[in-house]
């Protein structure tokens, strides 16, 4: 199948126009100009990779939480708006729900249906909790987080911890020698401990910005430690209420190629206002935002698409960029294979653009939606 393009973003060039050609569930070309062979399929807009999210917890009225049949659920109403892989996101809940939950979500995971399972939590800061029930939060343990590397196989791709907590560092020690990215997030890490918890293995800086420490001139936090680190990948929630534009515009600047953008989006992405639940804690959903009764925000009502959207429009980032940024920086940063790039040989994960930005088409491992 040939798709031709107003513009095909790979995200690393831009072609204008552009074209694909797709065999079976492969891209095997992808070039500019004419077309090798006349067009079945053609688009006046944007074609990317499809997106991938790697910080997501739900969707479509469901919540990865609930195990596999709400996944699916989750998983469709993103689908449905360009987000091809997905990491499933845990809050922290009750260890023995956890066990089961993780069980159920590696059946998917083995399928291919998931691209892996993130653990936010228990092992976070008290001060920094957001919206991660209280009385759950634990210090992370040897034994516990062997379990639970040894529970989900090959399929925990990152784990979220605050590395001040006694036992953090180890825990980052263990979950990278067991191929687990470990993430510092939810955390009231002093940039002295963010550094040592770099130098111990950790990859990520969970939701830059929201949910720990702040960044003070003479005491500069995670937030400095992350940045100025060539390594370390941050993710950012490109949604207009977590972060101003102008944060988003500072990260970016400073990470080009290692800033992902992630929904943190719960329940209530791609429904209406109402009533929903993240873990156990009741959250109001009220002009797209979710919140706790007492105003903590919890999580987003984003999908990837609507925050790339938001990321080119209202942040100004050029195209390129942001699709980088929803699709080959968090397929780097957790080592997914074959996805967020559209070259010969990769998956052919597509999302199709109209000239708002909003998604028209979806393409998933070479079959359209
Ligand atoms: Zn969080």
């Amino acid at each position: 199948m040939i798709i031709t393009a107003g513009r095909v973003v790979t995200p690393a060039r831009v072609f204008a126009p552009g074209w694909l050609h797709v065999e079976g569930r492969q891209v095997v070309a992808v070039g500019a100009g004419t077309p090798p062979a006349p067009a079945d399929v053609e688009l006046a807009g944007t074609v990317a990779p499809g997106f991938i999210d790697v910080h997501v917890h739900g969707g479509g009225g469901a919540s990865f939480d609930d195990g596999a049949e709400a996944a699916e659920q989750v998983l469709a109403a993103h689908l449905a708006h360009g987000t091809t892989s997905m990491v499933a996101s845990l809050v922290t809940m009750e260890p023995h729900r956890l066990d089961h939950t993780i069980k159920e979500l590696a059946l998917l995971a083995d399928d291919g249906r998931l691209a892996g399972i993130h653990l936010e939590g228990p092992w976070l800061s008290p001060q920094y909790r957001g919206a991660h029930r209280p009385d759950l939060l634990e210090e992370p343990s040897a034994r516990r987080v062997d379990e639970l590397v040894e529970l989900a196989g090959p399929h925990l791709r990152m784990v979220t911890l605050a590395p001040e907590l006694p036992g953090g560092l180890d825990a980052i020690r263990r979950l990278t020698s067991a191929g687990v990215v470990a993430a510092i997030g939810h955390t009231d890490a002093t940039y002295d401990v963010a550094r040592r918890a770099l130098d111990a293995g950790a990859l990520v800086g969970t939701h830059l910005f929201n949910a720990m420490r702040g960044l003070h001139h003479r005491e500069p936090g995670p937030i400095a430690a992350l940045l100025e680190h060539p390594d370390a990948f941050v993710e950012l929630i490109a949604d207009g209420v977590h972060l101003h534009p102008a944060v988003l515009r500072l990260a970016t600047d400073a990470k080009p190629h290692h800033t992902a953008l992630v929904t943190d989006a719960m329940a209530a992405a791609t429904q209406p206002d109402g009533d929903y639940r993240l873990g156990s804690l009741a959250v109001q959903v009220r002009g797209g935002q979710a919140r706790l009764p007492d105003g903590t925000i919890a999580g987003s009502t984003l999908t990837l698409a609507d925050a790339v959207r938001y990321a080119v429009l209202e942040v100004g980032l050029p195209i390129e960029e942001a699709v980088r940024a929803a699709t080959a920086t968090p397929a780097a940063m957790l080592g997914l294979h074959g996805v967020g790039t559209l070259r010969p040989g990769s998956e052919a994960d597509l999302v199709a653009l109209g000239p708002d930005l909003r998604v028209t088409r979806v393409m998933k491992a070479g079959s359209w939606l």
